[in-house]
């Protein structure tokens, strides 16, 4: 029989990941990245850039950390390294192809009509029913010549952190282009060496944008290099529940938020009458556990002397993958000065710096420093050389990104994306996804209908909306880990239920190792 062929755009964690696992089915996979490295955001970070997620959790099912590495909490160095030594140990290097940035995708295929006639993806529910190829027109960043490979099948790792800047819009002359000092977004800084990023900052007074994990440690190393001489202002429209450690009051969150008894407290896509009417009956429950965190990050952080309480409750937190750790010592620079914060729920450019709405005094700075993330969308939509499919993927804009278990795009055939859906440990959720993918091709199971698939997204559309709130757009699965892997183990065949005894399913945490072997 042919061997298909299979694209992979990216060598970071997924793009590893789903390298491995294709190969594990016999496939040919040929990775495409724009790098001259493989690690993806972890090629390079803000200096002061830690793990947010503890170690166990974000790590390769069979590929411990080494016992080098004793912090719980890693640094972008030692991400890197131990991402590295995972494509060595599996010898994933030698199927990838750096320098070569992936320009776009065209699908040579059944025509559209065809497509829209179909009641299975790709025709009949398998990787490769349509018989289609799919054509990467690739880009040497080198030489700038350009290539077209033909495969059967495309697997989207681009990653949702890098790429597309996400920059606020300012009406006409109100933006930027009104301002006389400089203005960067955290990706510039983040690119610049250590200590050019330290003489860039030297001297200058700063405002960081955003209260996300860049803001925070690129006001940290600000503050480091500026103290209160000139301090770092960071402005920022809505406060969060943003960690000291993950043991409130003592007790470890994972035991709080990753076991199957914390999922019974939440209202899950496709739940049924039982356990709706178990969550319904245990929310006091589940808004007591959001107090007992709340009130614990409370005790240890002096939250309230500086208006940062939050409004929302940590599990809306949790359940919108926006959970970091406070780089240490922060509030110490905020009580000495060298920190500012300042809420803005608008703002915009003027000559000296940025005016805020309400305020009289405009807030003069040198710099102005966006760590307002990222537009991964863009950055996958764009992809497509089809309008169609590029209208596929965008979906509605009140809806999240449509994919099936997160993968799949009911519509969009011999096709996957990994890696654009939240979770708490991005790299375990991505390993579970490629291993699911690597079935699917396999030919283990088969997709369901389009129906049945584009029902499951809405009510994870639903679902999402309601634990999300206005971050839904993240499509995170933070609060429901493990309902979501059950669902990928039982379309594999695997039993879901990993742990030994009634009261370890029940109440240990669930984890990477748990599904290293079906
Ligand atoms: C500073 C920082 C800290 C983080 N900390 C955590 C954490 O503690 N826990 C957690 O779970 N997650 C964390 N994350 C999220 C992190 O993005 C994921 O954990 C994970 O590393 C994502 O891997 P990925 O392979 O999906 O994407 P990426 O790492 O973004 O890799 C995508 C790759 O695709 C390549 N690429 C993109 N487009 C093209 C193209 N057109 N052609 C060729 N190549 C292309 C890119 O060059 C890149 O190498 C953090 C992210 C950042 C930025």
């Amino acid at each position: 029989m042919e061997t298909k062929k299979i694209a992979i755009v990216g060598a970071g964690i997924s793009g590893l990941l789903a390298c491995k696992y294709t190969l594990s089915k016999g496939l040919h996979p040929i990775v495409f990245e724009s790098q001259t490295g493989i690690g993806g955001v972890w090629t390079k970070t803000v200096e002061t850039t830690k793990l947010q997620t503890p170690k166990p959790a974000y790590q390769f099912s069979d590929f411990p950390w080494p016992d080098s590495v004793t912090e719980d909490f890693p640094d972008g160095r030692q991400v890197l390294e131990y991402v590295e030594s995972y494509a060595h140990r599996f010898d994933l290097i030698k199927h990838v192809k750096f320098g070569t940035r992936v320009l776009s995708i065209g699908y040579d295929g059944p025509p559209g009509e065809a497509m829209r006639s179909w009641s299975l993806w790709g025709g009949d529910g398998g990787p490769f029913g349509s018989g289609g190829k799919w054509k990467i027109r690739v880009q040497d960043c080198l030489s700038l010549e350009t290539e077209t490979y033909e495969v059967d099948f495309v697997i989207l790792c681009v990653g949702r952190f890098s790429g597309v800047p996400n920059i606020p819009e300012f009406p006409p002359n109100r933006g930027q282009e009104a301002f006389h000092g400089e203005v960067i977004h955290s990706m510039d800084y983040a690119a610049m060496d250590y200590q050019a990023a330290r003489e860039f900052v030297r001297g200058k007074r700063v405002v960081v944008v955003g209260l996300q994990k860049s803001a925070l440690d690129i006001a940290m190393e600000c503050s480091a290099v500026n103290g209160v001489e000139r301090p770092c202002t960071v402005l920022y429209r809505t406060e969060h529940w943003i960690v000291p450690d993950y043991l409130p009051w003592g007790v470890p969150l994972v035991l709080l938020y990753l076991n199957r008894f914390s999922e019974l407290l939440v209202h899950k896509p496709g739940e049924g009458f039982l356990l709706s009417l178990l969550a319904t009956l245990l929310s006091p429950l589940r808004w007591a556990v959001s107090k007992f965190v709340e009130s614990g990050i409370k005790r240890k952080l002096p939250l309230e002397k500086f208006g940062m309480v939050p409004k929302h409750s940590f599990l809306q937190q949790i359940s919108s993958c926006l959970v970091s750790r406070l780089p240490e010592k922060f509030y110490d620079r905020v009580e000495e000065g060298s920190i500012i914060l300042k809420k803005a729920p608008e703002f915009e450019f003027c000559k000296n710096g940025i005016s805020i709405d309400g305020e009289v005094e405009p807030l003069n700075s040198d710099l102005v420093i966006f760590a307002t993330g990222f537009r991964g969308e863009k950055k996958l939509i764009n992809l497509f050389e089809s309008q169609l499919f590029q209208d596929c993927l965008s979906g509605s804009p009140n809806s999240i990104v449509p994919l099936y278990r997160e993968c799949i795009h009911p519509q969009i055939p011999q096709l996957a994306v990994i890696g654009f859906s939240e979770s708490i440990a991005n790299l375990y959720t991505s390993e579970i996804r490629c291993r699911w993918l690597a079935e699917l091709l396999a030919g283990t199971f088969k997709l369901p209908s389009i129906k049945k698939m584009e029902e499951n997204i809405e009510e994870w559309d639903k679902y999402m909306k309601r634990s999300s709130g206005q971050y839904y757009r993240r499509s995170c699965i933070g609060a429901l880990h493990i309902w979501y892997n059950d669902q990928l183990c039982r379309d594999m065949g695997w039993n879901p239920k990993r742990k030994k005894g009634f009261f370890a399913e029940l109440f240990e945490p669930y984890g990477p190792t748990d599904y290293v072997s079906p």
